[in-house]
């Protein structure tokens, strides 16, 4: 069986002190693979160097947390990033509504640019939005376009969401760790009437990591488990779930 975690924070400082061993964990749980993803420029400056240094691939982004301290020309920051060749993103990007650790206004500012640089880099969104929908919606329908591609990364809409993302703008739902969580129903209904064609798995390790292991720091072998979840909740074999979320994560990111 062969997997990939298409959300992890893998050049996080929680790695620093094991991050050889935890990459070694990892491979030995047949995740051939990641996409350490950045959070703001610094960050993604890291994901980089960590990319490079474990053969792994990198998103460049502001999250909605960090949306505050956005350059003003974002297009202009992310220049290098679009150079490199470990890039197979734009994002973490989004709106957050329930911490709103940045106004709102700039929030949304940030992420259409970030919708514009994707969009002239044709590369996908990894999105991240809590509390948010209706914003979050409205803005993809002004800046989407035909041809664009995208993950609503650690999806906990519910299935009228789910349809909304998947019918209107072709995206993919990432599902990590939180979809094993007791209250997760809603999340678990909208994985069944999706069906396995939109989905993506992850672990946005160090965060939220799957039962057994939930509130001990995640980490990408941890994607393993949530596939075993995933198979029994769609009823289809693990290697089906593997093949399958593999092949969604290659077309969505053209990796090989
Ligand atoms: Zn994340």
């Amino acid at each position: 069986m062969s997997l990939i975690d298409t959300h992890a924070h893998i050049h996080d400082k929680a790695f620093d002190a094991d991050r050889d061993a935890a990459v070694g964990r990892m491979r030995s749980a047949g995740v051939e693979t990641a996409i350490t993803v950045g959070c703001d420029l610094a960050d993604t400056q890291r994901a980089f160097t960590i990319a490079r240094d474990y053969d792994l691939y990198a998103s460049a982004g502001i999250h909605p947390h960090e949306a505050k301290d956005a350059p003003a020309d974002i297009r202009a920051a992310f220049e290098p990033f679009l150079k490199n060749e470990r890039i197979v993103a734009i994002g973490e990007t989004g709106l957050d509504y329930y911490y709103d650790n940045s106004p709102r206004d700039v929030q949304q500012r940030v992420l259409r640019e970030q919708i514009a640089i994707a969009r002239d880099a044709n590369l996908p969104l990894i999105f991240h939005h809590r509390d948010a929908f209706e914003d979050f919606v409205s803005i993809l329908r002004t800046e989407w376009r035909d041809g664009m591609r995208g993950v609503v990364h650690c999806f906990t809409g519910d299935t009228a969401q789910a349809k909304t993302y998947v019918d209107e703008f072709g995206l993919y739902l990432g599902i990590g760790g939180i979809v094993t969580f007791k209250t997760a129903q809603p999340i678990r209904d909208a994985v069944i009437a999706t069906g396995i064609d939109r989905l993506l798995l992850e672990t946005d390790c160090p965060y939220l990591a799957p039962i057994p292991h939930r509130g001990e720091r995640n980490e990408p072998a941890y994607v393993a488990v949530t596939a075993q979840y995933v198979a029994d909740l769609l009823k289809l074999p693990v290697d089906d779930v593997a093949s399958l979320t593999i092949k969604n994560a290659k077309t969505l990111f053209k990796i090989k």
